[in-house]
């Protein structure tokens, strides 16, 4: 395998790396031996690459915390009750009203408590098991729309994290089509989070296409953590998105840092001129909110307004608001800090 070969004049080199098992000895069991060969395999990339590693005790997950997570990870998806869906609300930062939410993953380990998604996403995309985290999701948050539009909930798009691996390896338009039709709701019900990274990656090929199809579906497309991937503007120009999430790191020093309120402004700026609607993460404060305000800000997400919550913790929030609300204006449900 590793001789070169030619293509198009160019002379390339394959890398191979084995990890290996043997049943019966290292297990009859069919999922004992997956994991086996995953950690056999997990360990010789991390050892450099292109050799070959069999198996050992030593390599089993005891002896590695990140593998245990992996397999504690997929029972987690196997029993369904660890996970949790959490919701963030957004609104307007004049007035409150609510505008929206971001659907976030929460993962309540049986022994370690709350783990966060910066941690065991990377993990999930790393080890396969994304595309079922991430059908997961998708699943719930279409569940959760429909019981909400059963029971006089304020109507919001929930915006849902989508990461790359779902997109090279599941079928997310039909996943997305079936949830809809299951649940009896419509593309708008449904917003799509993606990072700077997701869009350009190429493993994805040309993502204009599919963004094309989702969106002319009617989902709306976002680029989440707008800022911190690339520098590249051209694909906003070229990729078909509705809405730019600035992120928090040009937030966080709000109003103080003279460049980062002339970098929010500049987006502000220049996604009106590209029609692109704005909405700034992380806000945590009134000062932060106030120059948003001033600045053109239309939406903001944030701690000044809520935390991410559980379902529960958001009807008992919105419920009676909404039903008065219907009740007396038909206006959207307003809430405040
Ligand atoms: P994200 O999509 O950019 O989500 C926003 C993160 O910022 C959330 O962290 C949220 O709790 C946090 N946040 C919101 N407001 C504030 C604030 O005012 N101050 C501060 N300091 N933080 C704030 P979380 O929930 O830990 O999620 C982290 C990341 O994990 C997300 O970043 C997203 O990239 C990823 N993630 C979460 N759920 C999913 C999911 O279902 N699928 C995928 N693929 N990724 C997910
Ligand atoms: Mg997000
Ligand atoms: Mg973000």
């Amino acid at each position: 395998m590793s001789s070169p070969f030619e293509i198009n004049e160019q002379s390339l080199r394959l890398g191979l790396t084995i990890g290996s098992c043997r049943a019966p000895e290292d297990g009859r069991d069919s999922g004992v031996l997956f994991q086996r060969l995953e950690s056999a395999l997990y360990n010789a990339k991390r050892l450099g690459r292109n050799h070959s590693l069999r198996f050992r005790p030593a390599l089993d997950k005891q002896d590695n915390p990140q593998l245990a997570l992996v397999s504690d990870l997929r029972a987690a998806l196997v029993s369904g009750d660890q996970l949790e869906l959490y919701f963030q609300t957004q609104h307007h930062p004049g007035t409150g009203e609510l505008t929206g939410m971001e659907a976030l993953l929460r993962w309540q380990h049986p022994r370690d408590g709350m783990i966060s998604p910066g941690e065991f996403i990377p993990l999930a995309e790393r080890h396969g098991l994304m595309a079922e985290l991430g059908s997961w999701v998708i699943e719930k948050a279409c569940a959760q729309q429909a019981h909400w539009a059963n029971n006089d909930m304020p109507t919001l798009t929930m915006w849902v994290n989508i990461s790359a691996l779902q997109l090279f390896h599941g079928d997310l338009e039909t996943q997305l089509a079936t949830c809809l039709s299951r649940y009896r709701l419509t593309p708008a019900h449904i917003g799509l989070e993606l990072t700077e990274s997701v869009l350009l990656d190429e493993r994805a090929g040309d993502m204009g296409p599919r963004l094309k199809a989702l969106r002319n579906q009617g989902f709306a497309i976002a680029i989440d953590d707008f800022g911190t991937g690339y520098s590249s503007l051209g694909y906003l120009k070229r990729l078909p998105v509705d809405k730019i999430k600035l992120d928090r790191a040009f937030i966080r020093e709000l109003p103080g840092d003279k460049a980062d309120a002339a970098i929010v402004k500049a987006v502000l700026s220049m996604a009106k001129g590209l029609g692109l609607d704005v909405i700034a993460e992380g806000v945590e404060t009134k000062e932060q909110c106030d120059f948003l305000v001033n600045a053109g800000c239309h939406i903001v997400q944030g701690f000044y307004f809520a935390r991410p919550m559980p379902a529960q913790e958001l009807e008992r929030r919105l419920l009676p608001k909404a039903q008065a609300s219907q009740a007396h204006t038909g206006d959207m449900a307003k809430a405040g800090p």
